[in-house]
């Protein structure tokens, strides 16, 4: 047997080159990205391996709202990795009761199923979704269904992309799951017209963020909850991208005053640091579970549930609401001077946008590559779509210091 050093024979250090050779040659393919190798990060920016620091305007897809390494974070962390950090369900432990109830005051709902992944958290939920339909509501076994959004991004399992509308992400991964119906994303008519005495939820993400931080039409989630009432319909909020203070309120669906009964959170929620997420919302729907139905060796595990109560206290503060709120106005006020000097529409809210790039100007992929090279992390959804959502705790002077950029590799 040999043993392979991680140094090549010259003793010298890996280089970025190596460390993407590594990748290409060793871990599967299923993603393409940009060729920087970060090496350690800290709040809003990170370094590469040959000490280069880049504003990260991602954060994770909303994972890092906190962003890298928050103090009041990692110090949580510490502290649990120092008493317990896994025990499984098969007993209870001093984090779980504490985190479900603080989640559950702040979120405003009554229970809280603990899980690992935003997917796991989406599976849970349709989960729970049909056996409410079965159990309370009547539906007759195996005929529930869900109503669902073109264009939506629920995760990766196979159940979440029977109903993508994502070739991508579909295609040879069938047979499907059946019992979903997709209808268009922001029509109220389209989705009343779905409704069946078999439905079981309506499942919807208030502001579509891969699909390009796509903001319905004002009212349509309002109406979209008054059409499950009318119908006895649960509605579940998909918040893993959207919640947790990325848009300046807690929850997307707060701008438009909706509650929604199941709202599945994550990303955020294990504070850029480890998965964690949930299923919240209402007791009588959430009790449909019983022992043995369900569950997770890792979900609710002491060191989830210790980061994810230091994230519940971060965000009782609204401290972050606030600065995503003030500084998004900003955000948006400067990216919309940018229409017509090589951007075509700007869309989102709070410090989350999506920039939509005009005709003839870069791919986003090359606009990403761009924007890498003048020290901005940044990525493209679909093809002319930037997607720009900084952490939470960016500077207002690193903020504009990152649009600059942006505006440079986008003017014509
Ligand atoms: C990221 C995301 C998911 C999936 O989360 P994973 O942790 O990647 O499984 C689900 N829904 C939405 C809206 C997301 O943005």
């Amino acid at each position: 047997m040999t043993v392979t050093d991680d140094r090549p024979a010259t003793g010298a250090p890996l280089t970025a080159a190596d460390y993407i050779a590594l990748d290409e040659q060793w871990s599967t393919h299923n993603y393409h990205p940009l060729p920087i190798v970060i090496a350690d990060a800290e709040g809003a920016w990170v370094t590469d391996v040959a000490g280069r620091r880049y504003l990260d305007f991602l954060s994770g897809y909303s994972a890092l709202n906190f962003g890298h390494r928050h103090p009041a974070l990692v110090a949580a962390a510490t502290e649990q990795l120092g008493r317990v950090t896994l025990t499984s369900r098969a007993f209870h432990h001093d984090q779980l009761g504490l985190f479900c109830r603080e989640l559950a005051e702040l979120t405003g709902t009554e229970m809280v199923l603990p899980m690992n992944s935003g997917a796991e958290a989406v599976e849970s939920a349709i989960k729970v979704a049909r056996k409410w339909a079965y159990r309370i509501k009547g539906v007759p076994e195996d005929t529930a269904e869900i109503v669902v959004a073109g264009s939506n991004f629920h995760g990766r399992t196979t159940t979440i992309v029977s109903f993508s509308t994502d070739d991508t992400a579909r295609a040879d991964f069938g047979p499907f799951t059946p019992g979903f119906r997709v209808v268009r994303y922001g029509d109220a008519q389209a989705l009343a017209a779905a409704i069946t005495e078999r439905t079981a939820t309506v499942l919807i993400e208030p502001i579509q963020g891969e699909s390009g931080v796509v903001v319905p039409p004002l009212g349509y989630l309002r109406t979209v909850r008054r059409i499950c009432d009318e119908n006895n319909v649960l509605m579940i909020a998909d918040e893993i991208q959207s919640g947790l203070a990325r848009t300046g309120d807690l929850l997307a669906l707060d701008h438009e005053g909706v509650r929604a009964d199941l709202y599945t959170l994550g990303k955020a929620l294990g504070g850029g640091i480890m998965p964690v997420s949930a299923v919240v919302g209402r007791a009588d729907v959430l009790g449909v579970l019983r022992p043995g139905e369900h569950g997770s060796t890792f979900g609710g595990n002491p060191l989830a549930c210790a980061v994810g109560r230091a994230v519940v206290r971060l965000l009782a503060t609204g401290e972050f609401q606030e600065r995503s709120r003030e500084l998004g106005a900003h955000l948006h006020t400067r990216l919309r001077d940018l229409v017509g000097q090589g951007v075509a529409e700007v869309r989102g809210r709070g410090l989350w946008a999506g920039v939509e790039i005009a005709a003839g100007g870069p791919t986003g992929r090359q606009a990403s590559e761009a924007l890498a090279e003048r020290g901005v992390l940044c990525k493209e959804t679909h093809d002319t779509t930037l997607r720009v959502a900084p952490p939470l705790v960016i500077s207002r002077e690193e903020l504009d210091a990152g649009i600059d950029a942006i505006a440079g590799v986008l003017a014509r």
